[in-house]
């Protein structure tokens, strides 16, 4: 057979293996990043119509919450970190983050992810009685907080394990953790010179969330493209996450509830210029092969704090089902140069409609809470005006 006519039809077999479902092999899985743009979307909207609501496109309301920004990791993409002398850097107080989260329930949120640093200098008290003042004034709110590196940062400073330290923090009232920090699940990379010497192990970031998960607490999974990795390190830190998964699913049923990736946000920050980053196509491209290769996830989230509205919007074809959350207050990638640090619900109701779809409000749990009505929401004006928001400085 002529070489070019095998080719076509290998790319057509795989595609068809993709979209019906089926487990693919790791190779399989590279080869997906080298077919047309558009036949991997038809293959990754064809699975992602199978597993989720076909017309529907979710959305949660919530508040990020960064209660400090003192850090001593110190990653060469983060233009969110200081040093406790930097005059910029904080703390919140209890009443600070409190406030903030009456905000967030005067606008129908259910829940705050909250993240700082790796502070050296607060102590771990300081987290238990931050999150029982919470549960005590806002019981109807889940929190989600504090990635893998926040957590083993906590179990050194304590001398505890991180199971230990999530066990307590679970019982003070954790819900869950955000998947901060997963980026790309391959040390050769994360932990590259150039890149963050300092960072969390690939290993020790599965095993705190495996512990997680199996503590019964809220976790997705994260992935950050940009820094200059093959595709089959994309492919194998995907591994990391679909092997965990299904681990958790056999044994206990709690997984990652979601898949999220975005672009390496690099704009003013250290690695500015030492790394490609990603753009748009590439960004697509990688949602729609971790929709066909981590079959055993349910949702997957559009990033449009990182890639902007239409990017997000156009993800949506691309096998993602659900457009993130609201989050009112974002202080991280926006200091790397991200498009958006907030989105009225409004707005992201009309980003849903526009692109074809029926938007609908959910819990973390990724449970339907609300139907919005469309019309209403457009027409209304905002209760609180976010862009008023003082950045972090
Ligand atoms: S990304 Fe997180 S761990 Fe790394 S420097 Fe920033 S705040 Fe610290």
């Amino acid at each position: 057979m002529i070489p070019a006519i095998s080719a076509r039809l290998s790319a057509m077999t795989l595609l068809d293996k993709a979209a019906s479902g089926n487990r693919l092999s790791p190779g399989e899985a590279e080869q997906l990043y080298h077919l047309p743009l558009f036949a991997l979307a038809a293959a990754a909207d064809a699975v992602r119509r199978q597993r989720t609501e076909p017309e529907v496109v979710t959305y949660l309301i919530d508040r990020n919450i960064n209660y400090s920004n003192i850090c001593n990791v110190g990653c060469s993409f983060c233009g969110f970190y200081r040093t406790r002398r930097q005059a910029d850097s904080y703390v919140l107080s209890l009443a600070e983050i409190s406030a903030k989260v009456r905000e967030l329930e005067a606008v129908g949120g259910t829940r705050i992810l909250m993240q700082g640093g790796v502070n050296p200098y607060l102590p771990f008290s300081w987290y238990l009685e931050l999150l029982a003042h919470l549960k005590r004034q806002h019981p109807a709110i889940r929190i989600e907080a504090f990635s893998p590196e926040e957590i083993k940062g906590m179990a050194g400073l304590t001398g505890m394990t991180t199971f230990e330290v999530l066990k307590e923090l679970q019982a003070a009232g954790l819900d869950g953790l955000p998947g901060g920090g997963g980026e790309i699940l391959v040390d050769a990379v994360r932990k590259a010179k150039h890149i963050s010497p300092a960072r969390i192990s690939a290993d020790e970031w599965i095993g705190v969330m495996a512990e997680a998960q199996r503590l019964g607490l809220y976790t997705t999974a994260t992935m950050v493209i940009g820094f200059g990795e093959t595709f089959a390190e994309r492919i194998a830190s995907m591994k990391r996450v679909r092997d965990l998964q299904d681990a958790a699913l056999a044994t206990h049923g709690n997984g990652f509830s979601a898949f999220i990736s975005w672009t390496l946000q690099s704009k003013g920050v250290r690695i500015e210029g030492k790394v490609p980053g990603a753009g748009a196509h590439e960004y697509l491209q990688n949602v729609a092969v971790s929709r066909l290769w981590l079959d055993n996830i349910v949702n997957f989230q559009a990033s449009w704090p990182t890639m902007g509205y239409k990017v997000a919007q156009t993800a949506l074809y691309f096998g993602a089902n659900d457009f993130g959350s609201t989050m009112l207050e974002e202080n991280v990638v926006s200091q790397a140069g991200a498009k958006h640090r907030h989105t009225p619900e409004r707005e992201i109701v009309r980003q849903i409609v526009d692109a074809g779809f029926i938007p609908k409000q959910r819990d973390s749990l990724y449970r339907i809470v609300r139907t919005p009505d469309v019309a209403a929401l457009l027409a209304a004006k905002p209760s609180i005006d976010f862009s008023s928001l003082p950045a972090i400085s």
